[in-house]
């Protein structure tokens, strides 16, 4: 494994680099997105957290849906968890608005209600790293901090020709130098946002637009043609199978949701009551007042989470009595209502489907 960086991206004293990417991202970068020209830093904070893993086009609705929702940091605070949690579905990575939730709870708890300027006051609160703490410092307070985002690491890792996979320390030490040396001493807002855009959409994952990049010149992956290699893929593991058996129960044209556990997978969001095979799941429908025989297999659902694949395994049934109306954590929903609640991807996408008639069975 190679980790030296070997372009000439300019040190604190030539910074060439940063000062292509300023120009740059002052002509060709976004401007417009709806976190930006803001120095507040609640609306910086709540972007940086839903664009950790998401691209642009997809956080921009649920964005302004949730500054409608929760416009500052004290309403966030005290809104109800199934609230922000219905603002998140769909969006995916929830335990990002779980610590969302937690650190507004603590930005009015410890620091009075305004967002902290440190970098470690900022790091100490829930769900946010280095990275993020560092690009809302300087979108909110113009301080001169490094980023290294997913997308920043591609550029870094191609533009300084470093090899090695950017999730281990050791590269990852390498890139957060490159992050370092590469800052320039001022216009740091647009040399940040300019790092960000270039990632995101002249070097992207395949095909980058190397003939329209501010730094091609010297960009060791493009001149020794290893634009395809780097950044080097995570070592290859076969991620586990697991399956689940859902049960969606009707009645009345409603069906019974279940509230997931506060933490782990779709921690706090309502899904299905399930079950790891089909035995259990027929106790459980006995349980929930339904015969299993009766039930119908739908079509199975292939979700994959970083960690495991899993197949969901639908059984739609009728319910005799709505059971469980008056305990915590069963809701029965009508059917046509299903989609606005917060519920994981694949159960709203069956729920929905179901709704709309459409075929599902196999
Ligand atoms: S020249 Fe191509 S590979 Fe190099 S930094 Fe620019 S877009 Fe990325």
């Amino acid at each position: 494994m190679t980790v030296a960086a070997k372009g000439k991206g300019g040190g604190a004293k030539e910074p060439r680099f940063a000062e292509r990417v300023i120009a740059w991202q002052r002509t060709h970068g976004r401007h417009d997105l709806p976190w930006q020209n803001t120095r507040d830093a609640y609306r910086i904070w709540v972007s940086e957290i839903m664009l950790q893993q998401t691209q642009v086009s997809a956080v921009i609705g649920y964005y302004q849906r949730f500054m409608e929702g929760f416009p500052n940091v004290a309403i966030l605070a005290r809104a109800d968890a199934d609230e922000v949690m219905r603002h998140w579905a769909g969006l995916g990575y929830y335990s990002r608005a779980r610590n969302l939730h937690r650190a507004a709870q603590l930005v009015m708890s410890e620091h009075g209600g305004v967002f902290p300027q440190t970098q470690e006051e900022i790091e100490a609160l829930p769900g946010i790293g280095r990275s993020t703490a560092a690009a809302i410092r300087a979108f909110a307070y113009g301080a001169r901090a490094a980023i290294l985002d997913g997308n920043v690491k591609r550029v870094f890792a191609r533009h300084g020709g470093v090899s090695g996979y950017p999730g281990e320390q050791k590269v990852e030490r390498v890139m957060w130098e490159m992050a370092q040396e590469r800052l320039p001493t001022g216009e740091l807002e647009p040399y940040i946002q300019g790092l960000m855009d270039l990632g995101a959409t002249l070097c992207v994952r395949s095909r980058p637009r190397c003939k329209d990049c501010p730094v091609a010149v010297d960009c060791v992956a493009l001149s020794e043609g290893r634009t395809a290699e780097l950044p080097t893929r995570k070592p290859k593991k076969e991620l586990p199978q697991r399956e689940t058996t859902m049960l969606v129960l009707m009645r009345a044209g409603s069906v019974l949701l279940e509230k997931r556990p506060p933490s782990g997978i779709w921690g706090g969001l309502w899904s299905l009551p399930q079950a790891d095979d089909d035995a259990a799941a027929r106790k459980l429908a006995k349980t929930l007042g339904a015969d299993w025989d009766d039930g119908e297999y739908l079509r199975v659902i292939e979700h994959g989470f970083t960690h495991y694949h899993l197949s969901i395994k639908p059984v739609l049934l009728s319910a005799r009595v709505r059971h469980g109306t008056e305990e915590p954590g069963h809701l029965w929903l009508p059917l046509a209502e299903a989609h606005g609640a917060a519920l994981p991807s694949p159960v709203k996408k069956l729920l929905t489907g179901l709704a709309a008639g459409t075929p599902l069975f196999d």
